[in-house]
């Protein structure tokens, strides 16, 4: 039982593959982000039908886009990201109920939780996409000095999310 995923393994839907991989990730110490999507439009009815999903560690990100900052305390339950790309690609298999696995990165460049651990993982606390939405724009149109970025950003959000690997 959910023992690590690998290439051309075949799941006999998306939910199951979704909960293998969900049930290998906790077990391992690490909590799983959704990632890129593709659809194809089904020939037979015209619906739109996702056919690929690429699932990552909750610590990809980019490195560095916050600054350490300065304030001594640490959050214990903030994200940290780290650019670690362990994901998975999933891909269903000729717009059939089946999915296969196209594609595993199952290294981790950050420490993984220990199992007792996971249960505390801050799944949910990810930025929202509004403020990450806000960031972009501040570092792209107004091009604020990172650190006023940060700054500003943090107090949108209410807290600061550390973005240092442990
Ligand atoms: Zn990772």
């Amino acid at each position: 039982m959910n023992s690590p995923p690998f290439v051309g393994q075949i799941f006999s839907s998306y939910s199951d593959a979704l909960d293998q991989y969900y049930g290998y990730a906790s077990k391992d110490g690490f909590s799983v982000r959704l990632g890129f999507t593709n659809y194809n439009t089904s020939k037979v009815d015209g619906k739109k039908l996702l056919v690929m999903r690429r699932l990552l560690c909750s610590k990809l990100g980019k490195v560095g886009l916050l600054h350490p900052i300065k304030l001594g305390k640490r959050r214990k339950n903030a994200v940290s990201r780290c650019g670690c790309c362990a994901s998975i690609k999933i891909k269903r298999e000729a717009m059939s109920e089946k999915w296969i696995v196209k594609n595993i990165i199952l290294e981790h460049n950050h420490p993984l939780t220990t199992p007792s651990k996971v249960q505390f993982l801050p799944i949910n606390r990810s930025i929202s996409s509004t403020s990450i939405l806000l960031f972009n724009s501040l570092s792209e149109v107004v091009n604020v000095p990172v650190s006023q970025q940060t700054a500003y950003f943090s107090s949108q959000v209410g807290e600061i999310e550390h973005m240092r690997c442990t």
